[in-house]
């Protein structure tokens, strides 16, 4: 009996071991297409030598990566005669009105025979400042270059195509907006795909739709050789604040998707996202999807591609759900009929009673109480542990494995809490309670989030057909194989399901410890019969193994935690040239062993507050640096006006030694500030104070031309303003670099990079209102 009873039990580990096995692992992807494949298919092999060149180095908007990887870009799209155009505009951020730029986006288009509109493929060619940027997002532009030249060599789709490569995406998107404002192929475009990936090696998911997308993801599924998609991903992305290249298009109210490979969000925008760490395998899925798509969208009439939304998922590989919206609502409630049969059934058997249901709802509750507080503490305790090496702005030293112990433990304890109930409660009341629970959150989510509802109406559904063959099977569904796989085959749709949203969101969305355990009890809630015989098998061996996994995965990723060549140290070093050609060696970061060299006096650090762009004023640790008497940003006044109480300065800003960067401060007060560059307009007020200085508004201008921007401020008439420019250049000063040693490994530059900033700072005289005259210089 024993026997029988243990072998059971590991049937049902199993068995749930392999429907979860089966939930995360998402596409089995295709092998790269080696170099020499066909000239009318997509070959990872080919994509991979342009992703050579193009990803050699970092290419920040106004770089001289950026101008290489642009000329490039340029010569590839010449030698397919697809007649390259660089678009030169400037625009301003999509996220900050006060960051704006001169960007070059590169364009590109092959003629249809008999266009309706363009489809049109984005991709960015900018990365940040300390990345080489293979996967974000020189993936997406040698997906956008091997397309080209696929789709050039073989027959010509009936519309056009263009290839959009945009400039200044890690900036606030300026390229795209820029695209939208000023080129009149914008105009033209029908349907959009993005292309752009925080991640590196896993298939391509399609994660985000413009609204009403009905026609887009059926001809995704019908065009796409193995799509990966959920709408799950549709309605968590568009409530985040995602900054992508698509989003523009969809505010213009051009529909289209976006894809991206989602693994490994912290080593998006380091130093480690390099060809080292990029795979072949998920440029090739990225590329068949390009492919196929341009060709799909490419023969398709374009005229209007607004539809319902619908639910779309993937149940297994290459098998991919689609139904309208207005379908969510009757899906639901047939689950729900289902359970209600299953219940009705087991009343009548007289499996349930009342009084039991009413002990069992809210002790199934409970175990979700108590699991969410035990995780709570034990997060506490980890982090409290591991606090400042954790996360990226000192460093990606932790292994994203940490969440899978985090799964494990939230198993560990509500199994555990599930074993102890089954010891005072009859099975079958704790399992119609715990999929009351879930018929709740299927009717909830199919009101709320409908592009949810998938992931609990099917499962419910499933959950509801496995307890009525239960019901019927009797106690022996607690005791024979016949049970184990009646209730297990209702739980399948559920466990396959829940684990792969779960997996998707972990890679993702940074998955938070709540959702982490909602989920794992929702998945308990399914496994309830099953659950007790695990337990009249096992007894407490499957709580303990699962907090014993849970805990030796955290131990031993909190073993691996720590700075060294495999988990660097992100440092860096700049340099600033004050007022009077005074210069000094800052940091921002704590000082190390590298950093040291240019701040040998350890105890004598002055601290202070310098502007940096995209950091803003930040706490700097500094010492005098040699001089080098760069030559100063100029910031000359235009024309200086005052009508009524109102001033008008207009002021030409720019870098004579060619920074990529130049920034303007306001450190006065000054009342009712508005601004705008070359005529576009800027965010307005704000102030922001460190140590003593205060900067009321700043701005920065990336890649201004050689003549420099020119800024106009209004604001309140009134006593003298003190502006200060600030000009930022990538790496620090090159008649400098070779006194000191390089980085050594284990360190890598972070966020903005080493730099060298050099200031200077004008005066405007005060103004009296309304009684001086305007003056022009
Ligand atoms: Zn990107």
């Amino acid at each position: 009996m024993a026997v029988k009873n243990a072998l059971l039990a590991a049937l049902v580990v199993a068995l749930v071991a392999a429907l979860v096995v089966v939930g995360v692992t998402p596409l089995g992807v295709s092998p790269p297409a080696p170099e020499r494949s066909a000239a009318d298919v997509f070959s990872a092999g080919r994509a991979m030598l342009l992703l050579r060149e193009i990803a050699a180095a970092p290419r920040p908007i106004g770089s001289g990566g950026a101008a290489r990887a642009r000329d490039a870009l340029v010569a590839e799209l010449d030698a397919l005669h697809l007649t390259p155009h660089v678009q030169t505009a400037s625009a301003v951020s999509a996220q900050s009105g006060r960051v704006a730029g001169t960007v070059r986006n590169v364009v590109a288009r092959l003629p249809g025979r008999d266009p309706s509109r363009a489809v049109l493929l984005v991709a960015h060619y900018d990365s940040v400042p300390v990345a080489a940027g293979a996967a974000d997002d020189g993936g997406g532009v040698v997906t956008l270059l091997e397309t080209a030249r696929a789709l050039a060599a073989g027959p010509r789709p009936r519309n056009d195509v263009i290839f959009l490569f945009t400039d200044g995406e890690e900036r606030g998107l300026l390229g795209a907006r820029a695209f939208l404002r000023e080129d009149p192929w914008a105009y033209g475009v029908g349907v959009v795909l993005n292309f752009d990936s925080p991640g590196s090696s896993s298939p391509v998911l399609m994660y985000e739709t413009s609204a009403g997308n009905g026609l887009l993801v059926r001809e995704l599924v019908a065009g796409a050789p193995r799509p990966y998609t959920s709408s799950l991903m549709y309605e968590v992305s568009r409530r985040l604040p995602i900054a992508s290249d698509f989003r523009p298009f969809v505010a213009a109210g051009v529909p289209g998707m976006s894809f991206g490979a989602l693994d490994g969000p912290a080593f998006d925008h380091t130093a480690y996202d390099s060809l080292e760490s990029f795979h072949a395998r998920s440029l090739q899925h990225e590329g068949d999807t390009a492919l196929a798509l341009a060709r799909h969208f490419g023969d398709l009439d374009l005229w209007d591609l607004h539809r319902e939304d619908v639910v779309y998922f993937d149940v297994v590989d290459g098998l991919a759900v689609v139904y309208g919206q207005g379908l969510v609502l009757p899906f639901v409630a047939l689950a729900t009929a289902v359970f209600a049969v299953a219940v009705t059934v087991a009343f009548r058997r007289k499996l349930l009673s009342l009084r039991g249901l009413s002990l069992a709802v809210p002790a199934t509750a409970t175990v979700l109480g108590v699991a969410l507080l035990f995780m709570a503490v034990v997060w506490g305790m980890y982090r409290t542990a591991y606090e400042q090496r954790t996360w990226s702005t000192t460093g990606v030293v932790i292994s994203d494995f940490y969440r899978l112990g985090l799964v494990l433990l939230a198993a560990a304890v509500i199994v555990a809490a599930y074993e102890f109930l089954l010891r005072r409660l009859r099975p079958w009341d704790l399992a119609v309670a715990a999929l009351f629970w879930w018929v709740l959150g299927a009717v909830a989510v199919a009101v709320i989030v409908p592009g949810a509802s998938y992931l609990l109406t099917w499962p419910l559904a499933g959950a509801g057909l496995g307890l009525l063959g239960a019901v019927l099977l009797g106690d022996r569904a607690l005791h024979s194989v016949a049970g184990v796989a009646v209730t297990l085959a209702g739980a399948a749709p559920g466990v396959v399901l829940m684990s792969s949203a779960t997996y998707l969101l972990l890679m993702s969305a940074g998955l938070k410890q709540v959702v982490t355990v909602l989920a794992v009890w929702l998945v308990a809630g399914l496994l309830v019969l099953p659950l007790e015989i695990v337990r009249r098998g096992f007894r407490w061996w499957a709580p303990t193994g699962l907090a014993v996994a849970g805990a030796v995965v955290l131990m031993l990723v909190g073993s691996t935690v720590a700075f060294d060549v495999e988990h660097p140290r992100f440092t860096s070093i700049y340099y600033r040239q004050g007022e009077r050609g005074a210069a000094a060696w800052q940091t921002v970061d704590r000082v190390d062993g590298w950093t040291a060299q240019f701040l040998p006096d350890a105890p004598r650090y002055t601290f202070g507050a310098g502007y940096f762009p995209e950091m803003g004023l930040r706490t700097t640790v500094a010492q005098a640096a040699p001089p080098l008497r760069l030559p100063p940003p100029v910031l000359r006044v235009v024309s200086d006006t005052t009508m009524g109480d109102r001033r008008t300065v207009r002021l030409r800003l720019r870098s004579p030694r060619g920074a990529e960067v130049v920034s303007l401060l306001v450190h006065s007060v000054v009342g009712g500030l508005t601004a705008s560059v070359d005529g576009l307009p800027l965010q307005g007020s704000d102030t922001t104070i460190l140590d003593g200085t205060t900067v009321r508004w700043w701005f920065d201008y990336y890649a201004p031309p050689p003549a420099g921007v020119v800024v106009t401020l209004r604001f309140a008439a009134g006593p003298e303003v003190l502006l200060r420019a600030v000009d930022f250049s990538y790496g620090i000063p090159p008649q400098l670099a070779g006194q000191y040693a390089g980085r050594p490994p284990g360190m890598l530059p972070g966020r903005i990079g080493d730099g060298t900033l050099v200031e200077r700072t004008l005066r405007l005289p005060a103004v009296t209102a309304a009684a001086a005259p305007p003056i022009t210089r």
